[in-house]
């Protein structure tokens, strides 16, 4: 009884302790896409561990998962940095997300519900109002919404996943060109073309207006790098 009653605790602290490893993740991968923690900036594993209240190990792990992810790198000699933007990595990620979603947005037109472009359109009424409050994260997550929205919608499972991994070194420049260009307005303007043209069936459209869109990234993506050299690798 004592035995069976303390292995019951050994299996409940494990439990805790998975979760509390994969809390520490999510929210320094968070932290890493959202700019909190901007690139290049360091992480101190014992400042970590201490602002989240937990030990170094769970903090430890997360790191190497984030590193596996390219969003951290290890230097054993000088320390954990948040990895530095790097053009040439973003560029695949980039050319990814055009071939995935201007081919996902193609059947979603394709095969449209009014309830779906219900949906998108209530997306948009609220990007609309966002903008005009200037509420850059809400926007942020909007624009996401609607992205999934288009590929949800192609009926392809598992599809969003297959495009997480790349997009994780898209989306911290996503967020920092929302807040540094006041891109806002301009992405506006795009996503209204995209679902005016899956409201009018139109295929080729909808995947020419979703390229545009996404293409649109690459140039302010230049102008990031002469405006602020030091966020990326050289
Ligand atoms: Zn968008």
């Amino acid at each position: 009884m004592q035995i069976r009653s303390a292995s019951r605790d050994f299996k409940q602290q494990k439990v805790v302790a998975v979760t509390r490893k994969d809390q520490v993740y999510t929210i320094l991968r968070q932290a890493i896409i959202s700019s909190q923690l901007a690139p290049g900036e360091a992480i101190r594993k014992e400042v970590v561990a201490a602002q989240l209240g937990v030990s170094r190990t769970p903090v430890s792990d997360a790191i190497n998962r984030l590193a596996d992810e390219g969003l951290v790198e290890i230097y054993p000699q000088t320390g954990t940095f948040v990895a530095r933007l790097w053009l040439e990595k973003i560029e695949t990620a980039q050319f990814v997300r055009v071939a995935l979603e201007t081919a996902a947005i193609r059947r979603t037109t394709e095969q449209l519900t009014p309830e779906t472009l219900e949906w998108m359109q209530q997306n948009l009424e609220q990007q609309r109002h966002a903008a005009a409050h200037r509420e850059f994260e809400h926007f942020y997550e909007l624009d996401e919404a609607l992205h999934d929205m288009i590929s949800d919608a192609a009926g392809l499972v598992g599809l969003r996943e297959i495009a997480s991994r790349e997009r994780s070194q898209i989306d911290r420049v996503r967020r920092l060109l929302l807040h540094y260009e006041a891109r806002m307005a301009e992405t506006l303007v795009e996503h209204e073309a995209i679902i005016a043209a899956i409201a009018d069936r139109d295929a080729d459209r909808a995947a020419k207006t979703m390229e545009t869109h996404i293409s649109q990234m690459g140039r302010m993506l230049l102008h990031l790098r002469d405006k602020r050299p030091e966020l990326f690798k050289s």
